[in-house]
């Protein structure tokens, strides 16, 4: 196996993954059956981060057919379905300093995206609300209206993304209907959505916290300097 680069779920940490801690079987499914033939391929991969520790299992099916190579095995012609098991779902897991009602609103919305992406649609929407009422304090309203009383507080990039997503298809057409409101969206939409959440969490959560640690660091730093 080749290493790769990539953001552990578990401590969001940019990390490289190496054979020795990377492990992957397959099971293939060859009786007879009105699907046809199946290969199910589990990997687990270890994070390195020594604060960290944790594993990702993750499972994949695949249609697949018997190879024409010489050494057998499979030929994977169609990735069919693939699945998260631990963590349970293709989501981040944020500080309490993000309240939990906002968390709680974001694991849903990720763990039902599949199954239902109109219900994670809506959570999202929730979610996004509970933010701009907790962040920004704004006045509590429609949606759409809430979104527009932060125009002016937020950096030009910011305010693209949640306008790029606000003018997507249904989610869009929507916003001013009250947030409970069960707006009928494709699976894109709702890991578009998802997305956005998660990125607005970063953006103004995180970013705060860390600045008020590095803030807090250099107040400390200062003061034992300060010459008695
Ligand atoms: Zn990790």
């Amino acid at each position: 196996m080749r290493d790769f680069n990539w953001i552990c779920p578990h401590c969001e940490h940019a990390v490289t993954i190496t054979g020795e801690r990377f492990s992957a079987n397959r099971h293939t499914l060859y009786l007879d059956n009105a699907d046809g033939r199946r290969t199910l391929a589990t990997s687990y991969a270890v994070c390195p981060n020594p604060n960290c520790r944790k594993f990702t299992l993750t499972a994949d099916l695949f249609e697949t057919e018997p190879s024409s190579s010489p050494h057998g095995g499979e030929k994977y012609l169609k990735k069919l379905n693939a699945w998260s098991l631990v963590p349970s779902a293709a989501m981040k897991s944020f500080p309490d300093y993000v309240p939990e009602a906002i968390r709680e609103d974001y694991r849903e919305a990720c763990l039902i995206k599949d199954l239902s992406p109109k219900a994670s649609a809506t959570l999202s929407r929730r979610c996004l609300q509970g933010i701009l009422r907790d962040f920004w304090k704004v006045k509590p309203g429609r949606l759409v209206d809430e979104i527009t009383q932060i125009k002016d507080k937020v950096d030009s990039i910011t305010w693209d993304a949640i306008e790029a997503v606000r003018k997507l298809g249904n989610i869009g057409a929507h916003m001013e209907k009250d947030i409970n409101f069960i707006v009928d969206v494709d699976p894109n939409e709702a890991t578009l959505l998802i997305g956005l959440v998660e990125t607005l969490l970063k953006e103004w959560y995180v970013a705060r916290a860390d600045r008020l640690a590095r803030m807090g660091a250099v107040i400390s730093a200062a003061a034992s300097k300060k010459t008695p």
